[in-house]
């Protein structure tokens, strides 16, 4: 159930992103105003913890659902490739972090509204994004270009011995 949970956390995460967004321009009434937005951000924040935990491991789902012609897509999702290069690293994550969080004070004038929910919906991409990559990482570019990449994630599972020899 949780490994089904993880395969479409990042789905659950942009609609909850978009669901926060439109409840933040929209405005709710009375007690909604408060529980909702709390009831969200518990959302987004649980998808993510299933994400994370789901981008770990090897999924059956993500293998099942894989494109027939991963490096015709590849080319195609280039963009999204670059994004997610440059969305992790620090020179850009930083400054982004804190306008994301910055744009959640200034949404008391229109346009501060308007530049809050773009910084959210921001978010939306740069999930696409990690997810197109981790997908089709062996037709990343930029992986391959940089000499084995900053992300490869070559943890394997170590492998339970066999105690009976013990006994
Ligand atoms: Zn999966
Ligand atoms: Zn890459």
């Amino acid at each position: 159930m949780s490994e089904v949970l993880g395969h479409h956390a990042n789905e659950i995460l942009i609609v909850s992103i978009v669901a926060v967004v439109a409840v933040g321009l929209i405005g709710l009434p009375g007690l909604f105003a408060l529980t909702v937005p709390i009831a969200l951000f518990g959302v987004v924040l649980l998808s993510w913890v299933a994400m994370r935990q789901h981008d770990r491991r090897l999924c059956e789902q993500c293998l099942l659902s894989m494109p027939l012609n991963p490096s015709e897509r590849a080319v195609r999702l280039k963009r999204r490739f670059w994004m997610a290069h440059t969305g992790s690293e620090p020179r850009f994550l930083i400054p982004y972090v804190v306008v994301l969080l910055a744009s959640n004070f200034a949404t008391t004038t229109t346009i501060g509204r308007i530049g809050w929910a773009v910084m959210q919906l921001s978010m939306v991409y740069l999930i696409m994004s990690q997810s197109t990559h981790r997908k089709l990482q062996p037709w990343c570019p930029w992986c391959s270009e940089g000499g084995g990449g900053a992300e490869v994630d070559e943890t394997d599972p170590v492998l339970p011995q066999d105690d009976r020899q013990l006994i």
